[in-house]
């Protein structure tokens, strides 16, 4: 089984009336939702305001992949948990998928060690084109050449991120701007993948598509038997012999 944890910093969803309509339960409770449909998956949640923000050692070391929504309290994200989570990923072999505005989210910027805040955006209700570049990526299982969301936040290059390992996705908007909006990650034994949908006023987690794409990322990001290794002083290695 994977074991899955959505961190969701859930803060639009009680203080806006209008996404409040979108979301009543919070994006982490839709996430989570089709996350655990699946035979494969045990889904749990987590949020902001939660103690040690729900991410406690003991959550942590149960978790296998986490996602990662957060957009208007990424200062509130104390730095310890930041470094815990960082250290699962990297250390552990935690797969972590990081969800549209947590491009701006601390975990985000210290794994990729750019400044990840900066891309172009605006919010036009404008719809957007997501090109699949990877159509062998297991990550792109199941979905076509491309696919539509009839709404969501426009965000465009230049995108401040490290080139990726893999390029998944470069969206389109009739405004004329593209994005890297789909990419991966390795960071020490931990798997990384950012998806750009996912505005909170958008119904986008409720669709199809996003929700494949989504759960086709857990199965890719979880590393089970995360390889043990040895670091810092050892004495030398005895001659002649061989496993
Ligand atoms: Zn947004």
């Amino acid at each position: 089984m994977i074991r899955v944890t959505v961190w969701n910093e859930f803060r639009h969803e009680k203080s806006e009336e209008a996404i409040k309509k979108v979301y009543p339960q919070g994006i982490h409770q839709v996430i989570a939702g089709f996350l655990g449909q699946n035979e494969d998956m045990t889904v749990r949640t987590a949020t902001l305001d939660e103690p040690e923000h729900g991410l406690t050692e003991e959550v942590l070391s149960g978790t296998d992949v986490l996602l990662w929504w957060g957009h208007m309290a990424h200062h509130e994200v104390s730095d310890e948990i930041v470094r815990r989570v960082q250290d699962r990923v990297v250390r552990g072999g935690m797969g972590l998928i990081v969800l549209h505005s947590g491009h701006a989210s601390k975990i985000f910027q210290a794994l990729m060690g750019t400044r990840t805040d900066l891309l172009r955006w605006r919010e036009d209700g404008e719809m957007v084109r997501l090109w699949n570049m990877d159509l062998t990526h297991p990550i792109t299982e199941g979905i076509g050449d491309y696919f539509e969301l009839p709404i969501e936040e426009t965000y465009g290059e230049h995108f401040d991120i490290p080139k990726p390992d893999d390029l998944i996705f470069v969206s389109w908007v009739p405004g004329g701007e593209v994005f890297r909006s789909g990419c991966t990650w390795q960071r020490g034994l931990g798997r990384v993948f950012y998806f750009q949908p996912g505005h909170e006023s958008c119904p986008t987690y409720y669709d199809t598509n996003v929700q494949r794409v989504i759960t086709n990322a857990v199965r890719w990001a979880y590393h089970p038997n995360v390889p043990q290794y040895v670091t810092g002083w050892t004495r030398p290695l005895p001659l002649a012999q061989s496993k």
